[in-house]
């Protein structure tokens, strides 16, 4: 199995619209960053963590055709207004394409874009994705990739954190509860959001100090910061940080021991 690191950027990207690069040197290639998300994969599943505004460039840039499923983490706009354009990979695929997340976040997406799930229009507009609720703390298999969730603390919703085997995928995570860490014992690669950097009081992001925490306890071989500010440059990151926790960076692929290629 392998993951590719599609978007690591914060909910604006990297510049953000206007071309504000806050403070990332704009002559740093791995500063330019798309919206956080990544594909697993094995030989024969492919699956896509969240669909953002940017899944039509990061899967024409891999020349992916075929999806298995899409999971997602939760129904913040920059994690899920990319679902439109997964449209033709449903149709060449002649399948509906499975979306697996909390009831929550598939009701809410219902809401707002019913025709994604139901035809409309008399059968002129034909739905192309189909709901798959998954609890938190459940186990399912999608092709032969064995998935386990957990609950993260949002500050202002929970998250569904993915594990596939020995490797976490956390995005939008403020906090994380004991059962949480629990979950990721063991998890020997984890990719874990960092917007809240150097901030001493945490929003709605993790911040550094909690980050720092939990790797101590939780002693993953390899650690990858996602979702990074304007305000967080590759560079400087790099320099600042322990050789065991790195910054994503888009394009970036990891296989589960933890070596990037
Ligand atoms: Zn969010």
């Amino acid at each position: 199995m392998k993951v590719t690191v599609l978007g690591c950027g914060s909910s604006l990207g990297t510049p953000s619209a206007g071309g504000f690069w806050g403070k990332c040197d704009p002559d740093e290639p791995k500063n330019r960053r798309t919206r956080a998300s990544i594909l697993v994969q094995s030989e024969t599943t492919n699956l896509l963590i969240d669909a953002t505004v940017d899944v039509r460039t990061h899967l024409n840039g891999i020349s992916l055709k075929k999806l298995d499923g899409v999971l997602l983490t939760h129904d913040h706009s920059d994690h899920v207004n990319g679902l439109d354009d997964l449209r033709p990979i449903a149709y060449h695929g002649n399948n509906l394409i499975d979306v697996y997340s909390h009831n929550e976040t598939l009701e809410e997406i219902d809401r707002r874009w019913p025709y994604l799930f139901r035809p409309k229009a008399n059968g002129i507009y034909v739905e192309f994705l189909r709901k798959r609720p998954v609890g938190y703390d459940e186990e399912f298999r999608i092709g032969d990739i064995d998935i386990a969730t957990f609950e993260q603390d949002h500050t202002t919703c929970s998250t569904l954190g993915f594990r596939f085997g020995d490797f976490a995928y956390s995005v939008d995570v403020a906090n994380l509860s004991d059962a949480a860490l629990a979950a990721l014992e063991g998890v020997e690669t984890w990719i874990i959001d960092s917007a809240a950097y150097q901030k001493e009081a945490v929003g709605t992001h993790a911040n550094f100090q909690r980050i720092f925490e939990w790797t101590e306890r939780l002693k993953p071989k390899m650690t990858y910061l996602t979702v990074l500010t304007t305000h967080m440059d590759y560079k400087t990151l790099c320099d600042e940080l322990p050789p065991h926790i790195r910054p994503a960076y888009d394009g970036m692929v990891v296989d589960m021991e933890g070596n990037r290629r």
